[in-house]
Protein backbone atom coordinates (compact mmCIF):
# COMPACT_ATOMS: atom_id res chain seq x y z
CA UNK A 1 0.00 0.00 0.00
CA UNK A 2 1.24 3.61 -0.31
CA UNK A 3 3.18 5.41 2.23
CA UNK A 4 1.75 8.38 4.19
CA UNK A 5 -1.95 7.62 3.15
CA UNK A 6 -5.47 5.99 4.71
CA UNK A 7 -6.49 3.01 3.24
CA UNK A 8 -10.13 3.20 2.39
CA UNK A 9 -10.71 -0.09 0.99
CA UNK A 10 -10.84 -1.49 -2.51
CA UNK A 11 -13.73 -1.13 -5.09
CA UNK A 12 -13.99 -2.28 -8.30
CA UNK A 13 -10.70 -4.50 -7.03
CA UNK A 14 -9.05 -1.49 -7.22
CA UNK A 15 -7.04 -0.28 -3.92
CA UNK A 16 -8.63 3.21 -2.55
CA UNK A 17 -6.61 5.17 -0.31
CA UNK A 18 -6.01 9.25 0.95
CA UNK A 19 -2.72 11.25 0.98
CA UNK A 20 -2.53 12.13 4.84
CA UNK A 21 -1.90 15.87 3.96
CA UNK A 22 -5.99 15.67 3.11
CA UNK A 23 -6.47 15.91 6.30
CA UNK A 24 -4.78 19.65 6.41
CA UNK A 25 -7.31 20.78 4.03
CA UNK A 26 -9.47 19.66 6.39
CA UNK A 27 -8.37 21.15 9.00
CA UNK A 28 -7.86 24.17 6.89
CA UNK A 29 -11.79 24.81 6.62
CA UNK A 30 -12.38 24.03 10.52
CA UNK A 31 -9.54 27.44 11.08
CA UNK A 32 -11.11 29.50 8.06
CA UNK A 33 -15.03 28.93 10.04
CA UNK A 34 -13.39 29.56 13.17
CA UNK A 35 -11.86 32.68 12.13
CA UNK A 36 -15.38 33.98 10.62
CA UNK A 37 -17.06 32.76 13.98
CA UNK A 38 -19.40 30.25 11.71
CA UNK A 39 -21.73 28.03 13.78
CA UNK A 40 -21.18 24.33 14.01
CA UNK A 41 -23.67 24.25 11.41
CA UNK A 42 -22.38 26.26 8.74
CA UNK A 43 -18.85 24.22 9.45
CA UNK A 44 -20.39 21.04 8.87
CA UNK A 45 -21.62 21.79 5.98
CA UNK A 46 -18.51 23.18 4.78
CA UNK A 47 -16.69 19.83 5.87
CA UNK A 48 -20.22 18.22 4.10
CA UNK A 49 -19.23 19.90 1.13
CA UNK A 50 -15.60 19.18 0.67
CA UNK A 51 -16.23 15.67 1.27
CA UNK A 52 -18.58 15.70 -1.81
CA UNK A 53 -16.72 17.08 -3.93
CA UNK A 54 -13.87 14.67 -3.29
CA UNK A 55 -16.05 12.17 -3.85
CA UNK A 56 -16.68 13.37 -7.27
CA UNK A 57 -13.24 13.44 -7.52
CA UNK A 58 -13.20 9.97 -6.56
CA UNK A 59 -15.86 9.20 -9.08
CA UNK A 60 -13.43 10.84 -11.69
CA UNK A 61 -10.69 8.79 -11.46
CA UNK A 62 -12.77 5.54 -11.59
CA UNK A 63 -14.49 6.91 -14.49
CA UNK A 64 -11.01 6.52 -16.14
CA UNK A 65 -9.67 3.14 -14.33
CA UNK A 66 -13.36 1.70 -15.32
CA UNK A 67 -12.74 2.65 -19.01
CA UNK A 68 -9.29 1.32 -19.07
CA UNK A 69 -10.49 -1.58 -17.42
CA UNK A 70 -12.74 -2.39 -20.60
CA UNK A 71 -9.78 -2.10 -22.83
CA UNK A 72 -8.04 -5.17 -20.38
CA UNK A 73 -5.30 -2.45 -18.50
CA UNK A 74 -5.07 -2.78 -14.72
CA UNK A 75 -5.18 0.09 -12.11
CA UNK A 76 -3.01 -0.69 -9.25
CA UNK A 77 -4.13 2.09 -6.93
CA UNK A 78 -6.42 5.32 -6.76
CA UNK A 79 -4.67 7.70 -4.37
CA UNK A 80 -6.60 11.10 -3.71
CA UNK A 81 -4.48 14.14 -2.84
CA UNK A 82 -5.82 17.60 -1.45
CA UNK A 83 -4.89 18.97 -5.25
CA UNK A 84 -7.14 15.70 -7.30
CA UNK A 85 -7.04 12.09 -7.30
CA UNK A 86 -4.46 10.07 -9.49
CA UNK A 87 -5.30 6.97 -10.95
CA UNK A 88 -2.32 4.47 -11.25
CA UNK A 89 -3.05 2.96 -14.57
CA UNK A 90 -0.71 -0.75 -14.80
CA UNK A 91 0.14 0.70 -18.59
CA UNK A 92 -1.19 3.81 -20.86
CA UNK A 93 -3.40 2.32 -23.59
CA UNK A 94 -1.24 3.11 -26.88
CA UNK A 95 -4.31 2.88 -29.89
CA UNK A 96 -5.29 6.05 -29.59
CA UNK A 97 -8.94 5.02 -29.69
CA UNK A 98 -8.50 3.99 -26.14
CA UNK A 99 -6.48 6.65 -24.88
CA UNK A 100 -9.05 8.62 -25.99
CA UNK A 101 -11.83 7.24 -23.90
CA UNK A 102 -10.08 6.42 -20.86
CA UNK A 103 -8.68 10.42 -20.67
CA UNK A 104 -12.13 11.43 -21.02
CA UNK A 105 -13.98 8.85 -18.68
CA UNK A 106 -13.13 10.67 -16.11
CA UNK A 107 -14.64 14.38 -17.09
CA UNK A 108 -17.32 12.87 -18.04
CA UNK A 109 -18.18 11.27 -15.36
CA UNK A 110 -17.94 15.25 -13.34
CA UNK A 111 -20.75 16.29 -16.68
CA UNK A 112 -22.97 13.16 -16.15
CA UNK A 113 -23.01 14.07 -12.19
CA UNK A 114 -23.54 17.69 -13.05
CA UNK A 115 -26.71 16.67 -15.49
CA UNK A 116 -28.34 14.83 -12.41
CA UNK A 117 -27.71 17.59 -10.23
CA UNK A 118 -29.40 19.99 -12.98
CA UNK A 119 -32.71 19.89 -11.37
CA UNK A 120 -31.52 21.14 -8.51
CA UNK A 121 -30.04 24.21 -9.09
CA UNK A 122 -30.72 27.43 -8.27
CA UNK A 123 -29.75 30.05 -10.89
CA UNK A 124 -30.19 32.93 -8.01
CA UNK A 125 -26.66 34.15 -8.42
CA UNK A 126 -26.33 36.26 -5.02
CA UNK A 127 -28.08 32.75 -3.09
CA UNK A 128 -25.79 30.76 -4.50
CA UNK A 129 -22.41 32.67 -4.12
CA UNK A 130 -22.94 33.37 -0.83
CA UNK A 131 -23.69 30.21 1.12
CA UNK A 132 -23.90 26.46 1.09
CA UNK A 133 -25.98 26.30 3.71
CA UNK A 134 -29.41 24.82 2.83
CA UNK A 135 -29.73 22.15 0.08
CA UNK A 136 -30.48 23.67 -2.65
CA UNK A 137 -27.78 26.44 -2.45
CA UNK A 138 -25.27 23.14 -1.56
CA UNK A 139 -26.19 21.06 -4.52
CA UNK A 140 -26.04 24.39 -6.70
CA UNK A 141 -22.34 24.78 -5.80
CA UNK A 142 -21.76 21.22 -6.16
CA UNK A 143 -23.23 21.50 -9.75
CA UNK A 144 -20.76 24.30 -10.72
CA UNK A 145 -17.78 22.62 -9.31
CA UNK A 146 -18.43 19.44 -11.23
CA UNK A 147 -18.62 21.63 -14.15
CA UNK A 148 -15.11 23.29 -13.35
CA UNK A 149 -13.47 20.23 -12.86
CA UNK A 150 -14.75 18.85 -15.98
CA UNK A 151 -14.21 22.28 -17.62
CA UNK A 152 -10.30 22.53 -16.39
CA UNK A 153 -9.72 19.10 -16.98
CA UNK A 154 -10.73 19.02 -20.36
CA UNK A 155 -8.28 21.97 -21.11
CA UNK A 156 -5.52 20.58 -23.92
CA UNK A 157 -3.04 20.86 -21.40
CA UNK A 158 -1.04 17.65 -21.60
CA UNK A 159 -0.65 15.39 -19.52
CA UNK A 160 -4.18 16.56 -18.60
CA UNK A 161 -6.98 14.66 -19.62
CA UNK A 162 -7.87 17.17 -22.22
CA UNK A 163 -4.38 16.82 -23.58
CA UNK A 164 -4.72 13.23 -23.46
CA UNK A 165 -7.78 13.29 -25.74
CA UNK A 166 -5.56 16.25 -27.80
CA UNK A 167 -2.77 13.28 -27.85
CA UNK A 168 -4.82 10.76 -29.03
CA UNK A 169 -6.83 12.93 -31.88
CA UNK A 170 -3.55 13.72 -33.17
CA UNK A 171 -2.80 10.38 -33.37
CA UNK A 172 -4.81 9.28 -35.50
CA UNK A 173 -3.13 11.23 -38.06
CA UNK A 174 0.57 11.69 -36.86
CA UNK A 175 2.95 9.09 -35.63
CA UNK A 176 2.94 8.31 -31.79
CA UNK A 177 5.96 10.58 -30.30
CA UNK A 178 4.91 13.52 -33.28
CA UNK A 179 1.38 13.66 -31.54
CA UNK A 180 3.18 13.58 -28.31
CA UNK A 181 5.50 16.40 -29.25
CA UNK A 182 2.65 18.86 -30.04
CA UNK A 183 0.36 17.80 -27.36
CA UNK A 184 3.39 18.51 -24.92
CA UNK A 185 3.88 21.80 -26.73
CA UNK A 186 0.21 23.23 -26.18
CA UNK A 187 0.64 21.46 -22.51
CA UNK A 188 3.87 23.62 -21.91
CA UNK A 189 1.83 26.67 -22.89
CA UNK A 190 -1.03 26.18 -20.99
CA UNK A 191 1.91 25.33 -18.28
CA UNK A 192 3.37 28.51 -18.53
CA UNK A 193 -0.41 30.73 -19.16
CA UNK A 194 -0.74 28.73 -15.37
CA UNK A 195 2.18 30.18 -13.88
CA UNK A 196 1.77 33.81 -15.31
CA UNK A 197 -1.91 33.64 -13.95
CA UNK A 198 -1.71 32.23 -10.65
CA UNK A 199 1.47 34.65 -9.87
CA UNK A 200 0.94 37.73 -11.46
CA UNK A 201 -3.07 38.13 -11.48
CA UNK A 202 -4.86 39.42 -7.98
CA UNK A 203 -7.80 36.86 -7.23
CA UNK A 204 -6.26 34.34 -8.80
CA UNK A 205 -4.94 30.89 -6.88
CA UNK A 206 -1.26 30.78 -6.35
CA UNK A 207 -2.28 27.61 -6.57
CA UNK A 208 -2.86 27.40 -10.23
CA UNK A 209 0.75 28.47 -10.82
CA UNK A 210 1.85 24.77 -8.51
CA UNK A 211 -0.54 22.98 -11.42
CA UNK A 212 1.21 24.78 -14.23
CA UNK A 213 4.49 23.74 -12.84
CA UNK A 214 3.29 19.69 -12.42
CA UNK A 215 2.12 20.29 -15.67
CA UNK A 216 4.93 21.92 -17.16
CA UNK A 217 7.36 18.75 -15.80
CA UNK A 218 4.72 16.22 -16.54
CA UNK A 219 4.46 16.88 -20.58
CA UNK A 220 8.48 17.19 -20.78
CA UNK A 221 8.95 13.71 -19.10
CA UNK A 222 6.23 12.38 -21.34
CA UNK A 223 7.50 13.74 -24.39
CA UNK A 224 10.75 12.05 -23.86
CA UNK A 225 9.66 9.16 -23.36
CA UNK A 226 7.99 8.91 -26.02
CA UNK A 227 10.65 9.85 -28.40
CA UNK A 228 12.95 7.01 -27.12
CA UNK A 229 9.92 4.86 -27.74
CA UNK A 230 10.29 6.03 -31.09
CA UNK A 231 13.68 5.26 -31.15
CA UNK A 232 13.57 1.88 -29.64
CA UNK A 233 10.74 1.05 -32.69
CA UNK A 234 11.12 -2.65 -34.21
CA UNK A 235 13.87 -3.76 -31.50
CA UNK A 236 13.53 -6.69 -29.69
CA UNK A 237 14.88 -7.31 -26.28
CA UNK A 238 16.97 -10.45 -28.33
CA UNK A 239 18.69 -8.04 -30.36
CA UNK A 240 20.80 -5.81 -27.31
CA UNK A 241 20.15 -9.18 -24.69
CA UNK A 242 23.53 -9.10 -22.45
CA UNK A 243 24.31 -12.75 -21.56
CA UNK A 244 26.77 -11.96 -19.13
CA UNK A 245 25.07 -11.34 -15.89
CA UNK A 246 26.14 -12.38 -12.49
CA UNK A 247 24.26 -15.39 -10.93
CA UNK A 248 23.17 -15.77 -6.76
CA UNK A 249 21.17 -18.16 -4.99
CA UNK A 250 18.76 -16.99 -2.89
CA UNK A 251 20.85 -19.31 0.22
CA UNK A 252 23.74 -17.82 -0.04
CA UNK A 253 25.09 -14.97 2.30
CA UNK A 254 24.75 -11.77 2.11
CA UNK A 255 28.65 -11.17 1.89
CA UNK A 256 28.80 -13.38 -1.04
CA UNK A 257 27.00 -10.69 -2.83
CA UNK A 258 29.25 -7.84 -1.14
CA UNK A 259 32.28 -9.70 -2.91
CA UNK A 260 30.92 -9.82 -6.52
CA UNK A 261 29.64 -6.39 -6.03
CA UNK A 262 33.22 -5.28 -5.37
CA UNK A 263 34.94 -7.75 -7.44
CA UNK A 264 32.37 -7.42 -10.85
CA UNK A 265 31.32 -4.80 -12.36
CA UNK A 266 27.85 -5.93 -11.81
CA UNK A 267 25.04 -3.60 -10.13
CA UNK A 268 22.25 -6.08 -10.39
CA UNK A 269 22.30 -9.62 -10.21
CA UNK A 270 20.39 -12.22 -10.89
CA UNK A 271 18.75 -14.90 -7.88
CA UNK A 272 18.15 -18.44 -7.96
CA UNK A 273 16.61 -20.99 -5.99
CA UNK A 274 18.71 -24.12 -5.50
CA UNK A 275 16.24 -25.92 -7.96
CA UNK A 276 18.09 -23.24 -10.83
CA UNK A 277 14.63 -21.62 -10.94
CA UNK A 278 14.24 -18.12 -10.92
CA UNK A 279 13.26 -15.97 -7.73
CA UNK A 280 14.12 -12.39 -8.21
CA UNK A 281 16.85 -9.71 -8.63
CA UNK A 282 19.10 -8.72 -5.51
CA UNK A 283 19.56 -4.27 -6.51
CA UNK A 284 22.25 -2.77 -5.24
CA UNK A 285 20.19 -0.33 -3.32
CA UNK A 286 18.82 -3.13 -1.64
CA UNK A 287 22.25 -4.88 -1.23
CA UNK A 288 23.43 -1.11 0.34
CA UNK A 289 19.98 -1.11 2.86
CA UNK A 290 21.18 -4.56 4.39
CA UNK A 291 24.26 -3.38 4.73
CA UNK A 292 23.05 0.29 6.75
CA UNK A 293 21.27 -2.06 9.13
CA UNK A 294 24.48 -3.90 9.29
CA UNK A 295 22.94 -7.24 9.12
CA UNK A 296 25.68 -9.36 7.76
CA UNK A 297 24.35 -12.24 8.83
CA UNK A 298 21.47 -11.90 6.30
CA UNK A 299 20.27 -14.19 3.25
CA UNK A 300 19.94 -12.84 -0.42
CA UNK A 301 16.87 -14.44 -0.29
CA UNK A 302 16.15 -11.61 2.35
CA UNK A 303 16.78 -8.64 0.21
CA UNK A 304 15.36 -9.80 -3.33
CA UNK A 305 13.20 -7.81 -5.46
CA UNK A 306 10.07 -9.78 -7.33
CA UNK A 307 11.18 -8.17 -11.28
CA UNK A 308 9.06 -9.93 -13.77
CA UNK A 309 10.98 -11.47 -16.20
CA UNK A 310 10.93 -10.47 -20.02
CA UNK A 311 10.61 -12.66 -22.90
CA UNK A 312 13.44 -12.66 -25.51
CA UNK A 313 10.68 -11.59 -28.24
CA UNK A 314 9.29 -8.67 -26.39
CA UNK A 315 9.48 -5.15 -28.04
CA UNK A 316 12.15 -3.40 -25.44
CA UNK A 317 9.86 -0.14 -26.25
CA UNK A 318 7.18 -1.93 -24.39
CA UNK A 319 9.97 -3.11 -21.79
CA UNK A 320 11.00 0.91 -21.68
CA UNK A 321 7.82 2.51 -21.39
CA UNK A 322 6.34 -0.27 -18.48
CA UNK A 323 9.56 1.17 -16.34
CA UNK A 324 7.57 4.30 -15.50
CA UNK A 325 5.33 2.66 -13.90
CA UNK A 326 7.10 -0.67 -11.95
CA UNK A 327 10.19 1.46 -11.58
CA UNK A 328 12.75 -1.05 -12.37
CA UNK A 329 15.90 -0.49 -14.65
CA UNK A 330 17.27 -4.21 -14.63
CA UNK A 331 15.32 -6.93 -16.20
CA UNK A 332 15.71 -10.72 -15.92
CA UNK A 333 15.06 -12.57 -19.79
CA UNK A 334 13.50 -15.74 -19.63
CA UNK A 335 12.87 -18.27 -22.54
CA UNK A 336 11.52 -21.72 -21.90
CA UNK A 337 11.01 -21.17 -18.23
CA UNK A 338 15.04 -20.21 -18.06
CA UNK A 339 17.40 -17.52 -17.51
CA UNK A 340 19.06 -16.97 -20.52
CA UNK A 341 20.40 -13.59 -20.19
CA UNK A 342 19.66 -9.89 -18.63
CA UNK A 343 18.60 -6.32 -20.32
CA UNK A 344 19.34 -3.25 -18.44
CA UNK A 345 18.36 0.68 -18.55
CA UNK A 346 21.78 1.46 -19.40
CA UNK A 347 21.83 -0.82 -22.05
CA UNK A 348 19.25 0.40 -23.96
CA UNK A 349 20.34 4.41 -23.53
CA UNK A 350 23.32 3.17 -24.97
CA UNK A 351 21.59 1.71 -28.13
CA UNK A 352 19.84 4.82 -28.40
CA UNK A 353 23.05 6.66 -28.61
CA UNK A 354 25.23 4.38 -30.81
CA UNK A 355 21.61 4.47 -33.29
CA UNK A 356 21.60 8.05 -33.21
CA UNK A 357 24.86 8.72 -33.69
CA UNK A 358 24.92 6.21 -36.61
CA UNK A 359 22.07 8.55 -38.25
CA UNK A 360 23.55 11.95 -37.86
CA UNK A 361 27.12 10.81 -39.28
ZN1 LIG B 1 -8.72 12.85 -15.00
Amino acid sequence: MKKNSLYLGSYFGIPVSVHWSFLLLIFYFVWISFKQGQTSMQLFTQILFVLSVFLCVLLHEFGHALAAKKYGIKTHSIVLLPIGGLASLEKLPSDPKQELWVAFAGPLVNIVIALLLLPFVSLDLEQMSNSISGIQPFLTNLFFTNIILSVFNLLPAFPMDGGRVLRALLSFKLPAHKATQIAAWVGKSFALIFVFLGLFVPNVSPFLALIGVFIFMGAGAESNAKQKEFELEGLLVKDILMTKYEILYSQDPIQKAIDLLLASSAKEFVVLNQNNEYEGVLTRDNLLKILAQKNTEALVQEAITKIQPIGLNDKVAEVYAAKAVSESTFWPVMHNNEIVGVLDLENILEYVLVRNAQLNS
